[in-house]
């Protein structure tokens, strides 16, 4: 019998397992081990898909902080600064260098799932990523970047999807901006030893050790990261799930729909549609930023617009989930939601997914306990300026005193009120209120 123990390369030569593993290791180690000995090097090299997902964000080297000041009062920029050098140069200098050498390794062009969360990265730097043909990235998360000009974002975006685009661009399909970046694969700081400078020195044998070290220490943290399952917020009753983005996204995403995907959507709610609303309730476009779950509204189980079923609606209908997917880099696996239920059949669900502006919502959904009534099974009887000074609150707990819960419940207007000052009428608004009234009463 032969007693042979598999060697490594033995182990990596099969393409499958080579791909399967790369994207839990550091790409610095990757390109350590390809310097290693020349069949790794070789293997590595024409296995593009040891290079088709590659995290960057805990590079620490790519993070420019502005603000240092040393001692003598000298800005740490101003110093670095050229004076031929714009700022977007500037802060573009470590990504370009680290790009500059994945490309002399021939690695640069095999990356399709690039991950550049909370690094510098200016608009500039994105612009390039999408733009030059050295790369061929399809998903790019740029969460939390530093430096970038959101602004200089959304021209490079519309710019590369303007109509007179050249045909089969962009290349990139699938953009993570909005959401937080994941949390860390790493809990120790980068190992000194090993990564770009060494890389650049040429790597020495005794380094293997440490590759290794790296390694354990990486992959046994993106192992536990990954066997979670991806964060399906968007699909449960998470209510409010992002922050609202500045007010020029709405038209970009608007131009993007269809070529590239974002980890947010629009809201589709029937207020947006001039087909299907008055002149006077339109709203303009605007990002969906609250989930209402699969439930849908109090009185209908749904929601004018239609629930959006995943493999059944549009593409543009859902977010990028997070994490970005580790083992495909299409934009179906990074929007594939993770199915709600199985049954005794085996057959699993996919919950459908509603999701809404804050705009549309306004008067119509409780924040504490996210019930909401749709437009088609509810008008707001009270105005939308109604209850916003404290004199109006001070007001409704008189009321309230005088005429008690009758009189909110709308009786003089003709229609029962659902929701009153953020707060569902029928069960939130009155525990919250009770203690202030029991207190007037006391
Ligand atoms: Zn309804
Ligand atoms: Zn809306
Ligand atoms: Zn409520």
């Amino acid at each position: 019998m032969d007693s042979t123990p598999t060697s490594l390369l033995d182990l990596l030569s099969n393409n499958i397992i080579l791909g399967t593993t790369a994207p839990y290791l550091p790409v610095a180690g990757i390109l350590a081990l390809s310097a290693t000995c020349k069949d790794l090097r070789s293997l590595i090299l024409t296995t593009p898909d040891a290079f088709r997902h590659v995290d960057l964000s805990f590079k620490q080297s790519a993070i420019i902080d502005p603000s240092p000041i040393d001692s003598g009062g000298i800005s740490w920029r101003a110093e670095r600064m050229d004076e031929a050098l714009t700022e977007d140069d500037f802060y573009a200098g470590p990504l370009r260098g680290i790009f500059s050498t994945l490309q002399k390794q021939h690695a640069l062009v095999n990356i399709k799932t690039l991950i550049l969360d909370g690094l510098t990265v200016p608009a500039d730097v994105v612009r390039e990523i999408i733009a030059e043909d050295r790369f061929n990235v399809k998903i790019l998360s740029i969460r939390e970047a530093k430096q970038l000009n959101e602004r200089k974002l959304q021209q490079v975006l519309r710019y590369a999807v303007r109509p007179t685009r050249p045909e089969g661009t962009p290349k990139l399909r699938a953009l993570y901006v909005f959401g937080p970046r994941d949390a860390p694969l790493r809990a120790a700081p980068e190992p000194k030893a090993s990564g770009w400078s060494s890389l650049r020195a040429g790597v020495m044998s005794s380094e293997g050790a440490q590759i290794g070290a790296e390694w354990n220490q990486r992959s046994s943290a993106a192992l536990s990261s990954s066997l979670a399952q991806p964060d399906d917020k968007w699909y449960r009753t998470s209510g409010r799930v992002l922050r609202q983005p500045t007010s020029d996204w709405p038209g970009t995403l608007q131009d993007c729909q269809g070529i590239i995907a974002f980890d947010a959507v629009l809201c589709r709610g029937p207020k947006h549609d001039v087909t299907k609303t008055r002149s006077e309730d339109y709203l303009k476009p605007a990002i969906a930023t609250v989930a209402l779950g699969p439930k849908g509204c109090e009185c209908c189980g749904s929601c004018p617009e239609g629930a959006a079923i995943f493999g059944k609606s549009d593409d543009t209908c859902f977010p990028l989930l997070t994490p970005p997917p580790l083992h495909a880099s299409t934009v179906r696996a990074a929007q594939f939601p993770t199915p709600l239920s199985t049954h005794s059949d085996g057959m699993s669900t996919i919950p459908p997914l509603i999701l809404r502006c804050e705009d549309c919502l306004r008067g119509r959904w409780c924040e504490r306990c996210n019930k909401w009534w749709c437009e088609a099974c509810y008008e707001e009887p009270i105005s939308r300026d109604h209850l916003r000074t404290e004199m109006q609150q001070l007001e409704l707990r008189e009321d309230l005193q005088r005429h008690g819960w009758d009189y909110i419940e709308g009786e003089k207007r003709g229609r029962p009120v659902k929701v009153y000052s953020k707060l569902c009428i029928e069960s939130c608004l009155v525990s919250e209120m009770w203690p202030i009234v029991d207190g007037m009463w006391g």
